[in-house]
This record gives structure tokens, sequence and C-alpha cells, in this order.
């Protein structure tokens, strides 16, 4: 049968890293932040279309931390516009997923040594900190819970 390409989007294509910089505008490390999340949303919850997963993004309200959010989107497809992403200020940064159809939950909590590694190497050169990111393992950056 030939493959519906609108269905394909919605269960199966998410935006590359370097798209959602280009989306972004830069490919920061709090970009990069929030789209490994978004990923590892997707890989755990397994929502079949772009509707299924909800999100809860605790945070400082303030850049480079927000630019997360724009990760999130482009990975977990939890959009502003589709009202699935929701920001609650927080001197702390957890995002929450929710698969909406199953209720199952994940909760991913920054560990608190990493927004000071991040600013570490940003010091030095943004580009070496989203690489950074780009390659710890995700247990190093979030304290994992499920429910
Ligand atoms: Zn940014």
């Amino acid at each position: 049968m030939p493959r519906d390409p609108l269905l394909e989007i919605r269960t199966h294509r998410r935006l590359t890293l370097d798209e959602a910089a280009a989306l972004h505008g830069h490919k920061g490390p709090w970009l990069v932040i929030g789209y490994r999340a978004g990923v590892r949303a997707v890989e755990v919850l397994k929502p079949d279309t772009e509707m299924d997963l909800s999100c809860t993004v605790k945070s400082p309200l303030k850049t480079p931390y927000t630019c997360a959010l724009d990760g999130i989107q482009a990975s977990a497809r939890c959009t502003l516009g589709k009202l699935n992403i929701k920001v609650e200020e927080s001197n702390f940064i957890e995002f929450s997923f929710t698969n909406v159809k199953n209720g199952k939950m994940l909760k991913l909590r920054l560990k608190p040594e990493i927004p000071d590694a991040i600013e570490k190497i940003s010091k030095r050169s943004i580009a070496e900190a989203s690489k950074w990111v780009e390659v710890q393992p995700i247990c190093d950056l979030f304290e994992e819970e499920m429910s």
C-alpha cells in the first residue's frame, strides 16, 4: 500500500537536531538539552501520534534556559500551537511528559550540576557546550522517574 505522507508525519517524523537549530536560530546547549529530553520521552512513552504527549516544563523563565522549550517542541512535538506544552516558573529545571492515551508519565529532572557545567564550557565556546550536551549519556544529564 502506498504510504500516506501525512500519516508518516503524524507517526514517524520529527525534526533533526540541526532542523531544530534552524527553527530556533542557533544551536545552543539549552536547545540540545530540550531536544534530548524530548527524544527520550518519545523513546520511553512511545506516542502513536503528535497528539499523544503533553509536557510541563518547570524552569527559570529566562534565556538561555527557556531555549530548551524549542528543543522539546522539535523532538517531542509538544507544541505551543497544539497547547500540549506548558511552562511554569521554577528555580530548578524539570520536564514532565505524559502519554495522555495511557497516563504513563516520565519526569526528567536536570541534574543540579549540569547548568554550571554548561556555563563553564559556554564561556569557552557555545558550540563546544552544545556538543558536550549532545554526547553526554542521558542518565548523566537527567534524574529519571517513571510513573
Ligand atoms: Zn537559544
